[in-house]
Parts: structure tokens; sequence; C-alpha cells
């Protein structure tokens, strides 16, 4: 399949702007699928309603058909459409966070087919707040089905050339703009019970939603990776985020940290191997491998989320076979935010962390 890739930037003009986005939105009435950029990351969109067009999702990306796709609406009438009931909390909770990155689980009408929520009986939805998804949504219909746009088990694009890279001859489109400034997926909460429980960390936290929702629970597998309970999120229990290199998180003292990451370094660059650090603004002057990136400063969540898939494929470009990051525990300000952050890290090294 050739796929077209179509770049909306600030030459355009207002009308040629449109132009693309009906295009686009033609394409997933007709039952294509289309990449696009949110907030949080590039996702891979098809007609939510359409069975064939979710199946198709699923092929293009290789994903597993246990593992459900996000609905996105531009709209919140369109809520209605595809829950059973609207739980009061989970109102309060769109009226605080829609739109953005902020997913919620409700218990799914009779026009979502199973093929978009991989068998379940709930439906994930949520209301992105980048202007050109959200229209691209109301051009397609309002229904668009879309998890990450990268192969399943890469980490989630935050750039069109990683769309490209992974989507390349398997879609119809790949929209490229300017977005994932957040970086990391959305926060994804289940508001079916009593008590709201958060599934996936993210940028919108467990603090934010109690506050606006009350007592609100987290997932026991998010925090303890020795829980022998299935993760609610069914994507969650599948490797995720994964560079080709091996990676390690290396926690302690900062400076053990930095001495401990030289010497393996060493260690590969005897054997001939290539070598990535997960450095800091704090601490990347210090380091000596084959390639040292700069995730920012260690304090701020934020800047970290923004650059870490992209340091991850960097990776996978560069040919690079071992990689230890910094553990970012108890560094950030934002413990709630850093606390996505250091999942997602968790999870791309498959736990796996030395202690120095
Ligand atoms: P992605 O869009 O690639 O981030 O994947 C969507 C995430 O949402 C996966 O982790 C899914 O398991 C999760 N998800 C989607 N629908 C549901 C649902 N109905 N119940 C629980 N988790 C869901
Ligand atoms: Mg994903």
């Amino acid at each position: 399949m050739k796929t077209k890739i179509v770049t909306i930037g600030k030459a355009d003009s207002p009308e040629r702007i449109s132009e693309k986005l009906v295009e686009a939105g033609r394409i997933i009435r007709q039952g294509g699928l289309v990449a696009f950029p949110t907030e949080t990351v590039y996702g891979l969109g098809g007609d939510a309603l359409n069975p064939a067009s979710s199946r198709k999702i699923y092929a293009a990306k290789g994903r597993p058909g246990d593992n459900p796709l996000i609905v996105h609406i531009a709209d919140i009438e369109h809520l209605q459409q595809l829950v059973c009931e609207i739980p009061v909390k989970a109102q309060k909770l769109a009226e605080a966070f829609w739109p953005g990155p902020l997913t919620m689980i409700y218990q799914k009408s009779a026009l979502v087919p199973y093929q978009t929520t991989g068998g379940l009986d709930t439906v994930a939805v949520r209301m992105p707040v980048h202007s050109i998804a959200r229209r691209f949504i109301q051009e397609a219909g309002g229904y668009v089905a879309a998890p990450s746009a990268n192969l399943s088990g890469k980490p989630s694009p935050t750039s069109a050339k990683y769309v490209i890279q992974d989507m390349d001859g398997r879609i119809d489109m790949i929209l490229s703009a300017d977005g994932a400034e957040i970086g990391l997926e959305s926060t994804i909460v289940d508001v079916t019970g009593e008590v709201p429980v958060i599934l996936r960390p993210g940028y919108i936290t467990q603090q934010m939603v109690s506050a606006v929702a009350g007592q609100t629970d987290m997932d026991v597998t998010i925090y303890d990776n020795s829980s022998t309970e299935a993760p609610r999120a069914p994507g969650m229990k599948y490797r995720h985020y994964a560079p080709r290199g091996e990676l390690v998180i290396v926690e302690g003292e900062l400076q053990d940290v930095v001495c401990y990451i030289n010497e393996q370094a060493a260690l590969h660059a005897a054997r001939k191997e290539r070598t990535g650090v997960i450095g800091t603004q704090e601490t990347v002057a210090q380091y000596h491998a084959s390639s040292v990136k700069n995730a920012g400063s260690r304090r701020d969540a934020g800047a970290v989320a923004r650059q870490l898939y992209t340091i991850l494929r960097e990776f996978d470009d560069e040919d690079v076979a071992y990689i230890y990051s910094e553990s970012f525990a108890g560094a950030f300000e934002d413990e709630g935010f850093g606390q996505a952050v250091m999942n997602r890290l968790l999870k791309a090294a498959g736990h796996k962390v030395v202690q120095v």
C-alpha cells in the first residue's frame, strides 16, 4: 500500500488545511487508516464504529487482538452514543479534564463493535485537545479508534518521523504536524465502579483525579511489579515502549550511578559493543559512552516525558546494544507525573533495575 504523507504547517492557508483534513476524514469514513498527531503521542486512527477498520488497526500495528483501542471524540455530545451511562464522577472528570490527556473506561453501548474493544463490554474514550486532531476527528465522522501509531511493542511515536518509520506502506495516510507536547500516552481511569481506578498513569495524576472525583485508587500492577494480578488495562501486560537494545535502570546515589554506568560502558566498549546512556542536564557531561543523551533536568518530569521515547528511538537508529538510564525515582518535583514517567521507563526496561 502507498502511504500518503501530508504535512500541515504554518505555510498552509486555512483553506489548504481544511482540504487536507477533509481528505483525511474521508479516508476514515471509507474504512481506511490515518495516523495523526495529538497532545500525547501520534495516534493510528480508523472508524471506531466499523469492525473492519478496527481489524485493520490491529493488523497494521501487529497488535494482539485482546488489547482494546481508545475511541477519540471531538464533541462531548458524541459520548452518549458510545456508552450505556455516564456516571456522575465521570461527568465531573470530563468537565475538569476534557479536552485533554485523560481516557475514561465506560460500559459500552451496542453501537461500539467488539472488534474495537478487544472483546470487552467496556469502551475507552478520550477527547484530545490538539486542534488538528479534533478537526480531523470531526471530518472523520466523530468516532476515531486510535491506539498509538507504533508497531506493537515499540515506543510510541512523538514525531511524524517515527510514525513513517513504523507505518509507511501499512496505512493510507500520515498527517504530520506539531504535537506530542506531553510525550507520554494519556492517563486511563476506569469510571465503571463506585471508586475511580487509574489503570495507566499519565499527565493527569491521581491527585488531580481525586481532587475532582474523591477517593481514587491505582491499579496495583502499576506500582507493584511482583503483583500476581493481571493489569486491568489489558495493554499494560504486554512488553511495551521497548528499544531494541537491552535497557537497565541504575538506582543509587547520583555519583555512584554515574560511576557504575561509566564502568559498564567501558566494559562494553572493550567488547566492541555500543552503549547508550540516558543522562540528565546535571550529569550528562560526566558520561563516556558511544551515545550519551540528555533527557532534561532530573527535577523536570515534563522535560523527561517529552524526551524519553525520542531517545529510545534514537538508540534504535544508532544500533545501540546496551542502554543505561539513571533512575528518576524520588527526583522529580512533580511526583504524580513523575510516576507516569518512571512507569514507562520501567516497562521499557522490562523492570530491570540495578541498585548501586
Ligand atoms: P494505546 O492507545 O496504544 O496507548 O493503547 C490503549 C490502552 O488503553 C491499552 O493499554 C488498553 O489496554 C487500554 N484500554 C483500552 N480500552 C480499554 C478498556 N475497555 N478497558 C481497559 N483498558 C482499556
Ligand atoms: Mg500504545
